[in-house]
């Protein structure tokens, strides 16, 4: 206690006040000063000992002596000691140990370390480190990590004091912190995994619980993706799970209906194709099938015959009696009115249409459904119930295609009826007519001979059927004729000599079949007609007899005639009109000589009489009548070019051979107008030399053509009128070249000009006759 002038007035213990410190005096001045109490900041006394002084201000009783009422002052100073105070002795313990080990202190405002375990470090300077980071940050307190100079890790933790500018610092090994965490953390984790193993049982309960309908979905899915059809989907609940199981349950059974009505087709279909293409046998798998898919009791097909007349009935369920019934009428009569099936749900609602009396006793429902065939009316296919029955568009649709089967089965039966009855009527045509028919197979296989062919070739068709042509038939000329034909040529013909002296006149064609598809037919055979010409060729004899006859007969005469009209302006004079009148006999006379000619010439070479073969070289031949022709061109103001470079061998009658180029020759200069070209050419072909002459004359009509080669044949046209001709030129080439073993054909287009070709077999030099 120190009174104003800071005198001690007294002092516990007795030595304090003679050791004051500087802080102490200058507190004490202070407050002696102003009455505020002050407190020094921590700092040694004289023994080294870290204290802090408090000094307030206390009145003081009056001292004796000295006047009452004055107020006197002075100061009280007290010294705490840091180092037993046990206010800081319990702060400073409180800061140790926190986690079993490290030491804590606290720092004052200027630094210094105030309180510490360790006296040594009291008073000692501590600064945090700035460049620190800190490890966590929580207002103002904050953690780092150092690593201290023994090198192991240290937590630092570092808070202010709250009312007071010191700083309190925890200083910790690292190890501790982990080691705590450890702890703290271990039970937690078990905890935690406790309950993780709890929650994940019950997430795999509750799951398994909620997803037992999706299972069932699942494995329902699975077995419909299997075909597995018919096992019901049971998932029961109200909720979008057993909405879905319903919708599955329901997709089953519409998948199970749609299958067995796919096969059930595929069953009819499969019988329609094997069942004959009969009616009844045809359509019967059908109405069984509808019959067994529509649940009805009966079920009834009315078939129309092609004029629409009612045909047939065929029958299946309760009433299977296949006669007419007069609902089968009423209902086949509706059947081309319809558009869609008839389906009458309950007859006893029904108005209009169907007259009761028509009903059978016991039916209650009905169902027609109108069979076609594109736009036509075969039938109607039609259905009795004998409850009410409501149609659903699956069963619509499956009866209208059973209805379309028995169309096509209709069909196909009426197809076979009506090729059956064809194939009847040609065989009994072929098997009538006096004409004999051969058809053979592409492969030159007997089809078919009918009974006038076996007549003349002595062979019974079902003998002859399927061998060989060559071995059924004898006669090389119908082999040839039915062997060679191609299915380009139109026609071949023939003569066919039989061994019992009768003549056949034989034409073959390839038989065609046109396909739509291609171009060109397709050839299934070929067909030999063959008609008795005996009588024919015993008449042609006969004429040509009797025509060489009458021939040879004119001739003199009409020497004699011609002769002497020749004299007749010789014996006396003769005015114009008598000389014109004997030019026009003569030529009439010269008219009938060449006619004659041409008879005997043509008989002759019928008969062969005076002709003879020699090997020649044709070339020359044509070439030598061309040169004895071209002056006759010349004359007609035509052009005559020739182009003959063969050097082949024909075995020929030359003389007859000039006969037949000359006439074609003639021909050509005749028919074409002045002006015009004709050309001769001589082709060489394998086996045969082609005469061809070419003209740009007035050309021939196709009908014509077939009859140019004709004896006496003339085109009848008015630009043929004026010239003059016996129309025998032709059938003497016709002649020539048969007797040669060749043929002659033309080409010719009206108004473009002809082409007349000549056949002529060749010879090699080898079989020249000596
Ligand atoms: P014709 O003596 O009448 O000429 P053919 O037998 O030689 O008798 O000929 C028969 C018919 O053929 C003739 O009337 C003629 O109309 C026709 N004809 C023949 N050759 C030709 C040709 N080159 N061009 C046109 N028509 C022809």
């Amino acid at each position: 206690m120190f009174d104003r002038n800071e005198q001690n007035l007294a002092a516990y213990p007795a030595d304090v006040a003679a050791d004051l410190t500087a802080e102490e005096k200058e507190l004490l001045a202070r407050v002696l000063a102003s009455g505020a109490p002050q407190f020094s900041q921590v700092h040694r006394r004289a023994d080294n000992v870290p204290i802090i002084s408090f000094v307030v201000q206390v009145p003081l009783p009056p001292t004796e002596g000295a006047e009452t009422g004055e107020e006197r002052f002075g100061a009280l100073l007290g010294r705490a000691r840091l180092d037993v105070n046990p206010i800081m002795s319990s702060v400073q313990t409180g800061l140790q140990q926190t986690l079993g080990s490290g030491e804590g202190f606290l720092v004052d405002e200027q630094g210094r370390i105030v309180v510490h375990p360790r006296p040594e470090y009291l008073l000692t300077n501590w600064t945090l480190d700035p460049s620190l980071p800190a490890l966590t940050e929580q207002g103002a307190e904050r953690s780092f990590v150092y690593y201290a100079p023994d090198s192991t890790r240290r937590l630092l933790f570092v808070r202010p004091v709250e009312g007071q500018a010191w700083t309190a610092v925890v200083e910790l090994p690292y190890s501790a912190v982990l080691e705590l965490a450890a702890q703290i953390s271990t039970p937690l984790l078990v905890l935690l995994l406790v309950v993780a193993i709890v929650a994940a049982g019950f997430l795999v309960i509750a799951s398994r619980w909620l997803a037992r309908p999706l299972v069932t979905l699942e494995k329902a899915a699975h077995q419909i993706t299997q075909g597995k059809l018919d096992a019901p989907i049971r998932v029961s609940g109200e909720d979008e799970i057993g909405r879905l199981g319903q919708s599955f349950e329901q997709m089953r059974l519409r998948l199970k209906e749609q299958l067995d009505n796919l096969l059930l087709l595929l069953r009819v279909s499969q019988a329609v194709a094997a069942s004959s293409l009969d009616l009844q046998r045809g359509t019967e798998p059908i109405l069984s099938s509808a019959l067994q898919a529509s649940k009805a009791q009966s079920c009834r097909l009315v078939a129309l015959s092609d004029q629409g007349a009612l045909d047939h009935v065929i029958s299946v369920g309760d009433v299977a009696d296949d006669s007419l019934t007069p609902l089968d009428r009423f209902l086949a009569e509706q059947a081309g009115q319809l558009d869609s099936p008839w389906l009458v749900e309950n007859v006893a609602r029904m108005r209009g249409g169907i007259n009761p009396s028509m009903l059978w006793p016991n039916v209650r429902s009905l169902a027609a459904f109108p069979v076609r065939r594109q736009a036509r009316t075969l039938g109607v296919l039609w259905l009795a119930y004998h409850g009410p029955h409501s149609f659903n568009p699956s069963e619509i649709n499956l009866l209208s295609t059973l209805a379309g089967q028995a169309a096509v089965v209709i069909e196909n039966a009426r197809l076979l009826l009506a090729a059956e009855d064809g194939r009847q009527r040609l065989l009994a045509i072929l098997n009538s007519t006096s004409d004999a028919v051969i058809v053979t197979d592409p492969q030159d296989r007997v089809m078919f001979l009918n009974p006038a062919a076996e007549t003349a070739f002595g062979i019974k068709s079902t003998a002859a059927s399927g061998l060989k042509l060559g071995h059924a038939i004898q006669e090389p000329t119908v082999i040839q004729l039915l062997t060679t034909i191609q299915s380009t040529e139109p026609v071949q013909t023939g003569e066919v000599p039989l061994p019992d002296g009768r003549t056949l006149y034989g034409s073959a064609s390839a038989i065609v079949v046109n396909d739509p598809q291609k171009t060109e037919g397709h050839v299934v055979g070929r067909v030999a007609v063959m008609r008795d010409v005996t009588h024919f060729k015993e008449l042609d004899v006969m004429k040509s007899q009797f025509v060489a006859t009458v021939s040879h007969d004119l001739r003199s005469p009409l020497t004699y005639m011609r002769g002497y009209t020749t004299m007749l302006p010789m014996v006396g004079s003769m005015n114009e009109k008598q000389l014109e009148y004997i030019d026009k006999i003569s030529a009439g006379i010269q008219q009938m000589t060449e006619l004659i000619d041409d008879l005997l010439d043509l008989g002759r070479i019928e008969a062969g009489v005076g002709l003879q073969r020699q090997a020649c070289v044709l070339g020359d031949v044509v070439s030598e009548v061309v040169e004895d022709l071209r002056g006759q061109a010349v004359t007609r103001m035509l052009e005559l070019k020739a182009d003959i470079r063969s050097r082949r061998m024909v075995l020929a009658d030359p003389a007859l051979l000039k006969r037949a180029i000359t006439n074609l020759l003639d021909n050509a200069f005749k028919y074409t107008p002045s002006g015009g070209a004709v050309k001769v050419t001589l082709e060489e072909m394998a086996d045969s030399l082609i005469l061809c002459v070419k003209d740009s004359g007035i050309g021939i009509a196709p009908a014509d053509q077939v009859r140019l080669f004709e004896r006496f044949y003339r085109v009848k046209r008015r630009d043929t009128l004026d010239i003059k001709g016996s129309g025998l030129g032709l059938a003497i080439v016709k002649s020539i070249a048969e007797w040669h073993g060749g043929r002659v054909w033309v080409d010719s287009q009206l108004g473009m000009g002809s082409v007349f070709y000549m056949a002529i077999p060749v010879v090699e030099a080898a079989s020249e006759p000596a």
